[in-house]
């Protein structure tokens, strides 16, 4: 559809588009509260948004390309040490959490254990849990562990964004290929579910996940943080 030319005799306000408020809650993310077990997060309440992925895919350099600041998640260079679910408050109307990563060589089982009853048991039950951003290197999309964790995501009923970042890595004719398959792949694997392109470097895709986000805290139930337009 052609956009309608503009009518200097009908100007209409700006219609508030979900992307809108998510680019201005995401641009003013603070750190909230970390939690290293279950049992200490804090009451549901607005809704939240969780990142997760496999170590070194790009989830932290995501967060903070996404909410435009520097450092706002830790960009680890110590795989695997601390396993902290992260909450970030996006203007006290939702959530941006930062879930540990997994797929760390050689951990042992214990802390693959301590990993899988944190985030599993996060993903399983969590109530105000709206959607979850899943990052993937572009490169190699949806290992058996991706593939794991997009099963968890179904069985529990929680929607499912995949962020392919990295794709400045690979060039435009292999990045659309590598969309395409991961999409037919997902469709198969957990119907829904959507999926794009990112990278953190070039700072490419930040407008489709910023509004993949927003639609997320406008569709869940009893959000508060519905757009007014
Ligand atoms: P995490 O372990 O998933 O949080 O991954 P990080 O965000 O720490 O990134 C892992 C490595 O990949 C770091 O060296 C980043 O600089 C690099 N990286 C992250 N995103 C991108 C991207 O979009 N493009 C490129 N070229 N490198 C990236």
């Amino acid at each position: 559809m052609k956009p309608a030319k503009p009518n200097a005799s009908r100007i209409e306000k700006p219609r508030k588009k979900d992307g809108d408020f998510t680019a201005l809650a995401l641009s003013k993310a603070a750190y909230a509260m970390s939690v290293h077990d279950p049992r200490e997060l804090p009451a549901p309440g607005p809704a939240e948004i969780a990142f997760v992925g496999r170590s070194n895919a790009g989830k932290s350099s995501a967060i903070n390309t996404l909410t435009g600041r520097r450092r706002l998640a830790y960009v680890s260079k110590t795989p695997g040490r601390t396993q902290l679910i992260n909450f970030f408050s996006l203007d006290g109307r939702a959530f941006l959490v930062d879930l540990p990563g997994y797929g760390y060589a050689g951990v042992p089982g214990e802390v693959r254990r301590h990993w899988e009853g944190l985030v599993g048991g996060y993903i399983a039950t969590r109530e105000s849990l709206a959607a979850v951003v899943v990052v993937m290197d572009a490169r190699h999309p949806l290992t058996p562990l991706d593939r794991r964790l997009l099963e968890w995501l179904r069985d529990a009923g929680r929607p499912a964004h995949v962020l392919l970042t990295k794709a400045d890595k690979l060039s435009r004719e292999a990045s659309t290929k590598v969309l395409a398959k991961a999409r037919a792949d997902l469709a198969r694997l957990y119907p829904g579910t959507t999926v794009q392109l990112f990278s953190s470097s070039k700072r490419t895709g930040l407008d489709e996940a910023a509004r993949a986000i927003g639609t997320a805290v406008d569709a869940f139930p009893g959000s508060k943080n519905k757009s007014p337009g």
